[in-house]
């Protein structure tokens, strides 16, 4: 069993809103718990650099409500290497660290699990922070709540303008490979179609359904498209809608990064706040290869291995299927 004393604590990969609180309770429950805390910038780029700082509980004062990540992020081609992540467990044995905290999504723990079995002498805790949703093992991702929340807000105030011009706009929203916000912001918004990349929809039905719209005397619609949709990109697609459908005014707008900034949502300050905690906790009773989740308002702890299995991850099949009734 890893007793460990001193650990270090980084964010990679995407940013994600309520990374701050939890890297704010990471800090002070290591610190209630006599632990020593480094704090590693941005990511596994600053393990290799080198570029890390002691941490104290005045260290996180005042970034509850900042989105970003005070760590700041980065995505590390030279972890992947095996001399990349020698330099990095040297950097942490020379600073006497043995646990290390990573907040991230997928790719993070792709990378903390080759690190974990190279070097299994630094345990190692997950803490999944992505926008995406799209890990095993927790309900809910750091980041999520508020992404969808700053998705819908932004997409309402387009059906304010489709409506007043009988248009139909196409709306690209975050997820390379994950559709989990396009779905939920669909069926908050009452978005008419929503396009993923989890499930096809042909073209030819997309049509049909947007001419049925209208003839049920729809004055607006809103496609939403995740960017992974299969379909060839929201230009092409709303292209090819054009040429078909010639009642509605078409426009596009892509939502972009805007979607990963703001400040966190009561939500993912409490989940971020939550996972820091139990990571903390987690570590201190010798566990590793882990990663802390949320599955039923309960902390659960899943292995690395699992919680990247995508085989086992689906978006929610009645969210599915409510999200093409409830737009009729
Ligand atoms: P998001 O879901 O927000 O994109 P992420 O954690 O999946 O976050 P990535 O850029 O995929 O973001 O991964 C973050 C970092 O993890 C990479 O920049 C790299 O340093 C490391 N990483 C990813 N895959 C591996 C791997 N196979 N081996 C070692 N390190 C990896």
């Amino acid at each position: 069993m890893h007793k460990i004393s001193k650990l270090a604590v980084l964010t990679s990969g995407g940013d994600a809103p309520g990374m701050n609180p939890c890297i704010r309770a990471v800090v002070r429950t290591a610190i209630y718990n006599k632990l020593e805390v480094v704090g590693v910038r941005q990511g596994y780029k600053g393990l290799i650099e080198n570029d890390m700082y002691d941490m104290e509980p005045r260290s996180v004062s005042n970034i509850l409500s900042f989105g970003g990540t005070i760590l700041k992020t980065a995505r590390c081609l030279e972890f992947r290497t095996d001399e990349g992540m020698e330099t990095a467990y040297q950097n942490l044995k020379a600073k006497g660290i043995d646990a290390l905290v990573v907040i991230g999504g997928d790719g993070t723990f792709t990378g903390a699990l080759r690190f974990s079995r190279k070097y299994p002498d630094i345990a190692v805790m997950g803490i999944p922070g992505t926008i995406d949703n799209d890990l095993c093992g927790t309900t809910y991702t750091l980041g999520f709540d508020t992404a969808t929340n700053t998705v819908i807000e932004a997409i309402d105030k387009i059906r304010d303008t489709a409506d007043a011009h009988d248009r139909l706009f196409f709306i690209e929203v975050m997820g390379r490979d994950s559709g989990a916000i396009a779905l939920r912001a669909g069926i908050s918004c009452g978005a008419e179609a929503i396009l993923l990349p989890e499930k096809e929809t042909a073209i030819s039905e997309l049509i049909d359904a947007l001419k049925t719209g209208h003839l049920n005397k729809k004055s607006s619609s809103i496609v939403i498209v995740a960017e992974g949709d299969k379909n060839g990109g929201v230009y092409d697609i709303a292209k090819r809608v054009e040429q078909e459908v010639k009642h509605y005014d078409i426009k596009v707008t892509i939502l972009g990064h805007l979607q990963r900034g703001g400040s966190p949502s009561s939500f993912d300050r409490i989940l971020g706040s939550r996972l820091g905690f139990a990571a903390v906790n987690a570590l201190i009773a010798g566990e590793t290869q882990k990663m802390v989740g949320l599955e039923a308002n309960h902390i659960l702890l899943t292995s690395l291995e699992k919680a990247l299995n995508q085989q086992e991850f689906r978006l929610e099949s009645d969210l599915l299927q409510m999200a093409d009734i409830l737009s009729i």
